[in-house]
């Protein structure tokens, strides 16, 4: 078979053997995709640098289909981000987006809006934007990207309209919940009236600034939310939000 391009961020890389390498690349073409990298561990190769973690990269694929491992004839860098060697909480947030990534997808299922997404994100975090603002716009677009997109206009369960005091969040109903269907959720996290208004601004894509954490019980909210659809929490959680 030929081999086909495809340009991609690197999520996951282990060795395979003493000369070779796995690596996950999250592909805008395919989505993710496993392949082997023969000789990718060979100490200062191109093709090494090539597969570091969060390293963009265009690449020639061989795919083989059916579980078995793609292999990988050519990669040539085309963008990294410094500030991942700058800045430890960018860094978890980078490694955050590729566990999620790794973790949150399909084989060979594109998704080219969520890989965009991805890519200006690692942009933002070099410009400077809030690394756990950068964190909660991402987990909203990978829910969205993954079909969970959460309710936050009106009640989840019943459609019945929310609002007034306190609202409370539920992962398991997928959004925000009336009073009325609050007694009927299991585990739930509260956002204060600002908490809410906030969530709702940042999921409607409108300009919040770049250097203000989200409110905590947003984070708290959005990481319960990821960790329903993925069915277990991210291990990277901890290092984001510290619980
Ligand atoms: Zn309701």
């Amino acid at each position: 078979m030929p081999a086909e391009a495809a340009t991609g961020l690197v999520v996951r890389a282990s060795d395979w053997s003493e000369t070779s390498r796995i690596v996950t690349l999250f592909t805008r073409e395919w989505g993710k995709i496993r392949a082997l990298a023969k000789g990718g561990r060979r100490l200062r190769s191109n093709f090494e640098i090539a597969f570091d973690l969060l390293t963009v990269c265009r690449v020639m694929v061989i795919r083989k289909g059916h579980g078995g491992l793609d292999l990988l004839t050519e990669a040539r860098v085309e963008q990294r981000f410094a500030i991942l060697r700058k800045s430890l909480a960018a860094l978890y947030v980078g490694y955050y987006l590729a566990e999620l990534l790794a973790e949150g997808t399909q084989d060979y299922d594109p998704h080219p809006t969520l890989y965009d997404t991805a890519i200006s994100a690692l942009e933002s975090l070099e410009a400077g934007r809030h690394p756990a603002l950068v964190a909660t716009e991402f987990e909203l677009a990978w829910l969205r990207e993954v079909g969970y997109s959460p309710r936050l206009d009106a009640c989840a369960v019943c459609g019945g309209s929310v609002g007034g005091e306190d609202v409370v969040w539920s992962p398991a109903a997928g959004g925000v919940v009336c009073p009325q269907c609050r007694s009927r959720v299991l585990e739930g996290v509260r956002l204060s009236p600002g908490s809410w208004l906030w969530l709702q601004r940042l999921s409607q894509g409108e300009a919040l600034p770049a250097s203000l954490p989200p409110p905590c019980d947003v984070r708290q909210a959005l990481g319960l939310a990821v960790t329903q659809v993925l069915g277990r929490r991210p291990k990277m959680l901890r290092y984001l939000d510290g619980q």
